[in-house]
């Protein structure tokens, strides 16, 4: 067994309910979220649909076939106006927020356990799923209007217009513990067209469709990012009858792909004259979106970017 497969926290296991074939994927995130979520100092509810936002993009990224980055991103003309969270296919997750206090402060907070309300924090706009996989390879994006009342809605209703498959999903994010770890978990099943010579009577799949959507609703919040009920285990509560079998799991693990090189790269683009500008300060510091982390340019590094 890979050591992967030993692990209950930051893992993504995929799944199959036989005999229709029906595929899914748990996702459980432990040390990851709170890393990500602690990095910055976000409201609560902020952080809740991060954190949902987060574990979406790494159920979502789980079915890349290839080497590359899963990023999905929300805009909107909420208190929330933008979301960006992003998955590689060797586990580094990252994630970040921008929001107006001020609007978010007037805005109804959500009763306590639910899912943030996607219409009051994201207000309308569009949710955009981006798989970059490689410089020589075309970038593929899906953008889709912000329908639902939750961020699972959202990603259903992605789902139904441009995949034209129907998916069933869950996702819950919380706070266990003396300290208030952060913690997050997601669900997600799908039905996938019938292959060749594997046509079910449609009546049956259609009732199983059904049946696994009530066990699957069945799941709790609080079973979904329990520390102590292993993937394997929930997986096995919720659709022992249906004859779930599982897969290899992949670790994921927060980490950022920033750097000073990468910083200096950025501030290389930039006008001589905002440069210039920059060079009247001691000290730039730029600072990362995703992870909090200060790059500082004293004026002499930027004379060097400048004229590299
Ligand atoms: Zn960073």
């Amino acid at each position: 067994m890979p050591e992967s497969d030993l692990r209950t926290d930051d893992v993504v296991q995929p799944f199959q309910l036989d005999p229709f074939a029906l595929r899914g994927r748990l996702v459980r995130l432990g040390p990851t979220v709170d890393r990500i979520l602690a990095q910055h100092d976000y409201p609560e509810r902020v952080a809740t649909l991060l954190g949902e936002a987060i574990t979406l993009a790494v159920m979502l990224a789980g079915a890349l076939k290839y080497e590359g980055i899963f990023t999905l991103q929300t805009k909107g003309d909420g208190p929330v106006r933008l979301m960006v969270a992003d998955v590689k296919t060797d586990g580094a997750v990252r994630g970040y927020a921008q929001y107006d206090a001020k609007r978010l402060g007037e805005s109804v907070p959500d009763a306590d356990g639910e899912s943030p309300s996607v219409p009051d924090l994201l207000g309308k706009g569009y949710i955009a799923f981006t798989v970059d996989q490689g410089e020589d390879t075309e970038r593929y994006q899906g953008i889709v209007s912000i329908t639902g009342a939750t961020l699972a809605e959202c990603a259903q209703h992605y789902f139904r217009q441009s995949e034209q498959l129907q998916a069933g999903l869950k996702l819950a994010v919380g706070r266990t513990g003396e300290e208030g770890t952060w913690r997050a978990g997601g669900l997600m099943l799908q039905r996938v067209p019938p292959e060749g010579g594997r046509a079910r009577i449609a009546d049956d799949v259609e009732d199983a469709w059904r049946r696994v959507m009530v066990l699957m609703s069945s799941a709790t919040s609080a079973e979904l990012v329990a520390p102590d009920l292993p993937p394997r285990r929930l997986l096995w509560r919720l659709f022992h009858e249906e004859g779930v079998r599982v897969y290899q799991t992949h670790a994921v693990e927060a980490r950022c792909r920033c750097s000073r090189e990468r910083i200096a790269g950025i501030l290389k683009a930039f006008p001589m004259d905002e440069i210039d500008e920059m060079k009247k300060e001691a000290v730039t510091t730029v600072t990362c979106e995703f992870c909090n982390t200060r790059y500082e340019f004293a004026a002499a590094d930027l004379e060097r970017i400048a004229s590299a």
